[in-house]
């Protein structure tokens, strides 16, 4: 039995980047980029007005206020500003470039405007509401490093560097394989003593979360020729096989010697987790092999711990390991040593509350829970009011 740590180190250090393409940013969201993104031009381009009001030389002031100025010409957004001339304010809105010889902005609302005469209430000092060519991204400087995961916001700043598409890492193309014979389309006529599968569609979706391109393999049922050859046509197909179920040492468990026959060398199948030890990793090729549990809660949890990293660190992403937070608990949680623990919980604030009926087949807890605590494997468990380390289930 292999560590979760040594586990996980094998799962991502097997793993390195698919390749690249070039996407349109509307293609990107989602996917983790490929290069180090500069800005081609400062940001912002051209000084501008962070204010309404009028540019203004912060020379003609200092005397006693109010200080009267003629308006002269206009600064609008998206057009070059006017000739400023000194002893003047030019009327100036938001965005709109600085004139040439004006240095600060006065707000609308410290003056009063008479025909075009203006009376201002304030000293402005020099930059004042202006913001400066550059002052956000030097031109040239980095604005995203390869290997960032695009989301919405990133996409916002790659558009505001003025690129129209970007090299993103390949999807991941993952098989999703479930095996069993009790297993049926959820939503079909019951057969007697079947159960509707429903680990491959969670599996499928978070792998689809993590930027895969997600085939669904009909279930395979538990015999052993079948399965190695559904194995062997998954794995030309896929740079990642998942496999649902079987891979435990059962009489009917015939995912791993079908693995082998396949051709994957097996590099673990036993890791030191519950739930979830019987996690198989292996590689055939390139294509890697994550053998998942068939109990729900452990199928999800190791997909969790194990191939969400994977499917990362193919993409070259920056930050593969899972992340944890800090937490404390309302409720204590027991455990036997010698395997690290993960526990449904639900969260308030900083509290987690542990679910109960935390059975790796159950199918409800995980849904119901936001965090997986985790419970270190030489602790017995741990105490109400105790800190843990905690793995969100959900986004912010
Ligand atoms: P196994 O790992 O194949 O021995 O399965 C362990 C338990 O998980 C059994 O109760 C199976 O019926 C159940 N199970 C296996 N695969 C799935 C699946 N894809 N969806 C729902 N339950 C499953
Ligand atoms: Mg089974």
């Amino acid at each position: 039995m292999i560590s979760f740590d040594a586990a996980l180190a094998k799962v991502v250090q097997a793993a390195g980047l698919l390749g690249t393409e070039r996407v349109a940013l509307s293609d990107a969201h989602g996917r983790v980029l490929a290069e180090t993104v500069r800005a081609k031009t400062p940001l912002p381009p051209h000084d501008y007005s962070a204010m309404d009001g009028y540019a203004v030389n912060t020379a003609d002031f200092g005397g006693p206020l109010p200080v009267t100025l003629p308006v002269r010409g206009e600064s609008r957004t998206g057009r070059v500003a006017p000739r400023f001339e000194r002893g003047s304010a030019c009327r100036i809105y938001t965005g709109a470039p600085i004139p040439d010889g004006a240095d600060a902005i006065v707000m609308q609302e410290d003056t009063t405007r008479t025909g075009d005469v203006l009376a201002v209430q304030t000293t402005p000092t020099a930059g004042e509401h202006v913001r400066r060519r550059g002052e956000d991204l030097p031109e040239n400087a980095v604005a995203l490093e390869t290997g960032t995961r695009l989301g919405a916001i990133q996409l916002g700043l790659l558009a505001a560097v003025d690129r129209a598409s970007v090299d993103v890492a390949r999807r991941p193309r993952v098989t999703v394989m479930a095996t069993g014979d009790e297993l049926r389309p959820p939503g079909s006529e019951p057969r007697p003593a079947s159960i509707p599968e429903s680990n491959g569609v969670a599996i499928a979706a978070l792998a689809r979360e993590a930027g895969a391109d997600v085939v669904v393999s009909a279930p395979a049922k538990d015999d052993p020729e079948e399965t190695r050859a559904r194995i062997r046509a998954a794995l030309d197909a896929s740079d990642v096989l998942v496999t649902i179920g079987g891979v435990s040492v059962g009489d009917h468990d015939v995912v791993r010697p079908a693995l082998e026959a396949a051709g994957v060398t097996l590099e673990f199948h036993k890791v030191a987790i519950k739930p979830g030890k019987p996690l198989t990793l292996g590689r055939r090729g390139e294509t890697h092999v994550l053998g998942l549990p068939g109990n729900p809660v452990s199928a999800q949890v190791t997909f969790l711990l194990f191939g969400l990293p994977l499917l990362r660190a193919l993409q070259g992403a920056r930050d593969v390991l899972p992340i944890a937070r800090r937490v404390r608990l309302s409720a204590p949680i027991r455990q036997k040593t010698g395997r690290r623990g993960f526990y449904a919980a639900t969260l308030a604030g900083d509290v987690a509350t542990p679910l109960r009926g935390q059975s790796s087949g159950a199918t409800t807890i995980l849904a119901w829970a936001d965090a997986l605590v985790v419970v270190p494997e030489d602790s017995e468990g741990l105490a109400a009011g105790d800190v843990a380390d905690a793995h969100l289930l959900r986004g912010s």
